[in-house]
């Protein structure tokens, strides 16, 4: 976003508050300044030089998750996630607080194989108490067949339906590669050849969080380039954030996104009769579903997994309300605790539905949850798909 139009965007809003009403933060903080309308209130302010970058300025405008439950709530159209991006630019020199996160993260996207190989053996070697402040939650790091070569999956049989990409991101690449192991299984079963192109790196999402602006264009770009030549009938993502990054917030930010990326339900829905247990095998028969907050919100896709679901048997229950299960990237490590009490709301309302299974179609979202679910097991829905067929 230009500094003009987010200019522009500020002066229009009327302070109505419609966005508020669905802003996690501040359902949890009940305080102006921690939901959207007061954020933009500030930026505002700040802005006009009425107000002066502060630790508790800065401060609430990084706590916004960018779940972008706001966005489409404003009468008068304003992108109010595009806003805080640009914000967050705006902060990052005064921000002295996230410098050697900033560092960390420019580091990682250059080589992310060398920092996650370093992460993994300062698990080892660093005191126990030094790891929990780094990470608070343990997590492993399996070796991921999906690294920066090109790999060709080829259907093994005649009825080709054609080549599909998977855009792999990160969090599905380090810590769950089996999820694409299962996605590129799934669509070798529906006769679809499966590439994982060369060169893929980072959406962007963790770098536009601290406000790098201009390091996320730079990965945009080389994405775009990897993305937009193929010949194929789509690109998959198993991460929405990724998804919603290529597909809509790409355009704001280079000028073009990747059309015909899909998360894995849009793909699947049409191809139902595929899904059927073949003698109902299913290890689980009623599941809840947790919506993943840049899918619904983002990419509006609710319907399809459920759809699917359903369709594969299960006897699909649903929460009281919506909500966010606090993840949101780099916003779990740097307030942990808003995290953790966003994550016990969002784990308790999915008990209360006495579901066996929570099922959810984010990396993400499936990180966060499996944290405070017990003996709930969370599934990612390629999972249940695989099982299915
Ligand atoms: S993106 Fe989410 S957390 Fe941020 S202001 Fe909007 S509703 Fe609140
Ligand atoms: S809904 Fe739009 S106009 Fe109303 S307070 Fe929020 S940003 Fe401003």
């Amino acid at each position: 976003m230009e500094n003009e139009s987010y200019l522009h965007e500020l002066m229009k809003c009327v302070r109505c508050g419609s966005c508020k009403a669905y802003c996690p933060t501040y359902e949890e903080e009940i305080t102006e300044s921690m939901g959207a309308r007061g954020r933009l209130v500030l930026l505002y302010e700040l802005s006009m030089g009425h107000i002066k970058p502060s630790y508790r300025l800065i401060d609430r405008i990084f706590s916004c998750i960018l779940c972008g439950a706001c966005s489409g709530t404003c009468p008068l159209g304003i992108d109010i996630k595009e806003v805080i991006y640009h914000g967050r630019t705006l902060l990052k020199k005064p921000d002295v607080s996230r410098r050697l996160l900033r560092l960390i993260v420019k580091l990682y996207v250059q080589s992310p194989d060398l920092c996650f190989r370093l992460f993994k053996a300062s698990q080892f070697l660093l005191p126990k108490r030094l790891n929990e402040k780094i990470l608070p939650f343990p997590l492993e790091l399996p070796e991921s067949p999906f690294k920066s070569n090109r790999h060709v999956f080829k259907t093994s049989n005649n009825k080709k339906r054609g080549r599909i990409a998977v855009f792999t991101g990160c969090v599905i690449n380090f810590l769950y590669p089996h999820l694409a192991e299962s996605l590129t299984n799934v669509l070798q079963q529906l006769h679809y050849d499966v590439i994982f192109p060369a060169g893929e790196v980072c959406c962007g999402v963790p770098l536009r969080s601290l406000g790098l602006e201009d390091e996320a264009k730079r990965l945009a770009k080389r994405n775009l380039n990897i993305f937009k030549s193929l010949n194929v009938k789509a690109i998959l993502s198993l991460c929405p954030t990724c998804t919603l990054a290529l597909k809509v917030e790409y355009p704001k930010l280079i000028g073009e996104g990747i059309e015909n990326i899909m998360d894995i339900s849009s793909f699947f829905i049409d191809k139902l009769g595929y899904f059927h247990p073949l003698d109902n095998t299913l290890r689980f028969k009623e599941a809840v579903y947790h919506d993943p907050c840049h899918l619904s919100y983002g990419l509006g896709v609710t319907i399809e997994p459920r759809e699917i679901l359903k369709n594969i048997g299960l006897n699909l229950k649903e929460a009281e309300r919506e909500g966010c299960c606090g993840f949101g990237g780099i916003f779990s490590l740097t307030f942990q605790e808003l995290s953790g009490a966003l994550l016990n709301k969002r784990t308790n309302d999915l008990k209360k539905t006495d579901a066996k299974t929570i099922i959810t179609s984010c990396p993400g979202c499936f990180l966060q949850l499996s944290r405070n679910t017990e003996n709930i097991p969370v599934l990612h829905l390629i999972e249940v798909i695989k099982e299915a067929i």
